[in-house]
């Protein structure tokens, strides 16, 4: 197997607090690199082009999508969302392990493409306590406010196609959840026999699963 980089789909309804870990995940293991998506929405008060997303236009994103250059993509709160291809598809043939912050339908895309692609759902510890950080984060109007609580629902029915769950009632322990995860596919036979392959040959060892 040529490819030993590892992709980490993290999915989960708006204000599970998604982005939060995976950005302190991101500060702790600078081995895993976070896939840049492409929207058509506005940027939020604070996000940063090409660091948050790539904001662009409904053409550009059109045209990308018609010209093979996302990996998955998705209509999601009314505004189109996707992976750019050629990053990643790069980075792990280059052996990186990537992460894709993305809705199920992304994810269901991505896993459809690579089997391998490890699904982490984060659930919040009650409905109640999205409500609250949907409405804590200040960021959007009341009506989106509802119109993505509606969603939350929608979103968390899909968590059953990911292999992982992270409840995340406390910060630091879903952190050390994630990592955990991630530290574990590591470990996966495909995974260390691609990234040790002079070892595995000089052992004898088979570099593909049985
Ligand atoms: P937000 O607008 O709150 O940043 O994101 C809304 C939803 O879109 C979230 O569930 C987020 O994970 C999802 N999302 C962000 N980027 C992508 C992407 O590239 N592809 C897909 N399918 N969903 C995305």
């Amino acid at each position: 197997m040529a490819d030993s980089g590892n992709i980490f789909m993290v999915v989960a309804p708006s204000g599970a607090g998604k982005s939060s870990l995976v950005n302190a995940l991101l500060e702790q293991d600078p081995d895993v690199l976070l896939s840049i998506s492409c929207t058509t929405r506005q940027p939020r008060p604070g996000e940063v082009e090409a660091k948050h997303y790539r904001f662009i236009s409904k053409d550009e994103f059109t045209a990308m999508r018609d010209g093979n250059a996302l990996l998955e993509w998705a209509e999601v709160h009314g505004h189109y969302y996707g992976t750019p291809r050629d990053r990643i598809e790069e980075s792990i043939l280059n052996g990186q392990d990537v992460l894709l912050e993305i809705d199920w339908q992304g994810a269901r895309q991505i896993k459809h493409h690579f089997p391998e692609a490890v699904g982490i759902f984060i659930l919040p510890p009650s409905i109640e306590a999205l409500e609250a950080r949907l409405k804590n984060r200040g960021q959007d109007a009341p009506q989106v406010i509802s119109k993505r609580l509606l969603a939350a629902g929608g979103e968390m029915s899909h968590a059953s196609e990911c292999q992982y769950v992270i409840i995340n009632q406390e910060f630091s322990l879903a952190l050390a959840q994630l990592a955990q995860i991630v530290g574990a596919t590591r470990l996966r036979y495909a995974t260390q026999a691609a990234r040790n392959a002079d070892l595995f040959s000089s052992l004898g060892i088979s570099k593909t699963v049985a």
